[in-house]
């Protein structure tokens, strides 16, 4: 099936936004990855937008993960996992998660591990995990990531385990706020990150209604959905 004309035009507008955006900020456009969030949509549909070009996707629950991971083996794709993710999951997420972008508390360390070790074992060999922290941006410890005060105890704790790459931190701007003054934050929480794990650079941060501002921020890996798939189906 061909994809539509409506998702490429989309696409490629996305593609002009973040280009404009880059030139602006004076940053180059090779600075971004640029994740396509495909939750609640059909396996289809990810097909049809690695048809377009795109290599990377994004997906936020386990079960729809898996299955759309498993129906698209064929395609050469980098699967990220973006949402809140249950410890008693870290095992099955492993199989087909590249990147982990919600790292954001000591249990789901202590998951992510022992599965790691446990498929080492197995193996013989097992690639470290690239992993995001999240942090919280808001004073609402429901909302999942790392409070900004304990990053830097969270990072080391992290770090004495072998199986993670910390590759930087990841953030959801509060839509409650401008998100340039989030962003702010999480660009400082960046800094931070790095006094504790130099080269762990990069900024998992602007979604569909801010990525923009997130590129001016120094966001390096952006998380766009519905600006792209259109709106989700129901229940997304
Ligand atoms: C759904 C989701 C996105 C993408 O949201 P859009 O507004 O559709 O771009 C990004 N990040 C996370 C963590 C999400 O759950």
């Amino acid at each position: 099936m061909a994809a539509s004309a409506e998702l490429s035009a989309r696409l490629a507008a996305v593609r002009q936004t973040i280009g404009d955006a880059c030139a602006t900020a004076g940053r180059p456009e090779s600075d971004i990855t640029l994740i396509v969030v495909t939750k609640f949509h059909p396996a289809q549909l990810v097909r049809d937008l690695s048809g377009l070009g795109v290599t990377d996707v994004g997906e936020n629950r386990h079960q729809e993960a898996a299955e759309k991971s498993a129906q698209l083996r064929d395609l050469d794709l980098t699967w990220h996992f973006i949402g809140q993710l249950q410890s008693n999951k870290a095992r099955a997420v492993l199989e087909y998660a590249d990147v982990i972008h919600s790292v954001d508390r000591s249990s789901l360390v202590s998951a992510l591990n022992k599965a790691w070790l446990e498929r080492a074992e197995a193996s013989g060999q097992e690639k470290t995990i690239p992993s995001f922290i999240q942090i919280n941006l808001t004073d609402d410890p429901g909302r999942g990531g790392v409070n900004p005060r304990d990053l830097d105890a969270f990072a080391n704790a992290m770090s004495e385990h072998e199986c993670f790459d910390i590759r930087g931190v990841m953030a959801v701007a509060p839509l409650e706020e401008d998100p340039a003054a989030a962003f702010e934050r999480v660009a400082r929480a960046s800094s931070q990150l790095q006094t504790v794990v130099p080269g762990a650079r990069f900024i998992s941060a602007g979604m569909s209604h801010d990525y923009p501002q997130a590129i001016a921020h120094g966001a390096t890996h952006l998380r766009i959905g519905s600006a792209i798939t259109g709106n989700r189906p129901a229940g997304g």
